[in-house]
């Protein structure tokens, strides 16, 4: 088995932490890492070979499962044993070519963020975890950025408001956002498209934010795209508390989609000068209109920040998060030391994109007949 040393930039994550190295070693795996593969993280490689590996820059030739944050090169997949597996993020969308070569080859690529969303899969869920760490780093962005108080503050010179922080969209990091600035004692306020949001916004101590509207359920507990009708009206009715904010932080996504669209540019413009934006979609388009992804705009004095791999600025604890989804799952096809890919398991059955030289996931199926 190897793990990969990312080689995209912005990539600070690492597949497998050292802490879990003897997991898979007493499950009968031997484990190699490339050099340097945990740098970024926090580790280096004496405590990978403390902890039983071997740390070898051939790591990948010939190894029978490939362990990523990223999805690995297609000149990587050719260096693999035949029959062996890739685990990483793998946004098959922008990967059709890297889809085809593991299906033409005959190797098993597992998609983590397929992983389903049940009750035994928790501890597999990569895109959970890592969006506990985004939505916390994006409240502390927001924090940081802001050029006043977040709590309430009573002193001698006089009483100090504290700031007024608005959530749009509460997921997994959009309430782990509104619990981190409710810590730090910002008055908070969230809106949610899905019905279960106003109860679980209330529940880390934001305030719901009642458009009137009708909720957007779609399939498995996710929201549903909005019309264009829809996002107008919601637009309309959001102004009012976007210009109320001091600090706004969007979180908003619907799955395989383009963000929605929640906060134009003249919603933007309407707020306080040294108003603070963080748009954690910026990667998926961007709830906020002119929103960058990797890039802080200043325009009329308010700051719009674009989140980019969000998750890798905090490299060491996502990396302990997301290394532990990776050996869980794996751990979950590893039968006497070798690899057992059971598509009769609905977990390994989810996420699995290809298969023995076929393609297991549908969408992907469709994507590859079809073209983006
Ligand atoms: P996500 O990243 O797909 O979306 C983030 C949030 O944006 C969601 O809450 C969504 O409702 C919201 N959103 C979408 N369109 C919007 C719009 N137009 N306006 C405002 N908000 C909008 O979602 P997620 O954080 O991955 O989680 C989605 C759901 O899955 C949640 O209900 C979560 O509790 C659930 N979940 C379940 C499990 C499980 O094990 N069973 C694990 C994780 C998440």
């Amino acid at each position: 088995m190897a793990v990969a040393r990312e080689s995209r930039p912005h990539e600070r994550r690492v597949a497998l932490v050292p802490g879990l190295v003897p997991r898979l070693t007493k499950a009968g795996l031997q484990v190699l890492v490339e050099p340097s593969a945990g740098a970024h993280a926090g580790h280096d490689d004496g405590e990978y070979r403390a902890a039983g590996a071997d740390v070898t820059s051939k790591a990948i030739d010939g190894a029978t499962v490939l362990l990523g944050v990223q999805p690995p090169t297609i000149e990587q997949v050719r260096r693999l044993a035949d029959a062996a597996a890739t685990v990483s993020f793998l946004p098959v969308e922008r990967e059709l070519d890297l889809v085809t070569a593991m299906r033409d080859s005959g190797r098993t690529a597992l998609a983590m963020e397929l992983v389903p969303r049940i009750s035994r899969a928790q501890t597999m869920d990569a895109l959970s975890s890592q969006a506990v760490v985004a939505g916390y780093r994006a409240a502390l962005i927001a924090a940081e950025r802001l050029p006043r108080f977040l709590p309430l503050l009573m002193t001698a010179a006089g009483t100090v408001r504290p700031a007024r922080v608005l959530v749009l969209g509460a997921g997994v990091a959009g309430l782990q956002a509104i619990a981190t600035v409710r810590r730090l004692g910002a008055q908070v306020s969230a809106y949610d498209v899905r019905a279960a949001a106003a109860e679980e916004i209330r529940s880390v101590g934001g305030e719901f934010i009642d458009l009137g509207l009708d909720t957007l359920e779609g399939a498995a507990g996710y929201a549903r795209e909005m019309t264009e009708e829809r996002a107008v009206r919601q637009r309309e009715l959001l102004a009012p508390h976007v210009a109320d904010a001091d600090a706004l932080i969007t979180t908003a996504s619907v799955p395989g989609r383009r963000a929605p669209l929640l906060v134009t540019a003249a919603m933007v413009a309407a707020m306080k000068p040294g108003s603070v934006v963080v748009d954690l979609a910026a990667e998926q388009g961007g709830n906020v209109e002119g929103v960058r992804s990797g890039e802080e705009l200043v325009s009329g004095g308010i700051l719009v920040w674009g989140g980019r791999n969000v998750p890798s600025q905090m490299p060491a604890q996502a990396s302990q998060l997301y290394a532990t989804n990776v050996v869980n799952l794996l751990l979950l096809m590893i039968d006497g030391g070798a690899l057992r890919v059971d598509l009769d398991d609905e977990v390994i059955a989810g996420c699995c994109v290809t298969h023995g030289g076929e393609i297991r996931h549908r969408p992907t199926g469709e994507l590859l007949a079809t073209g983006p």
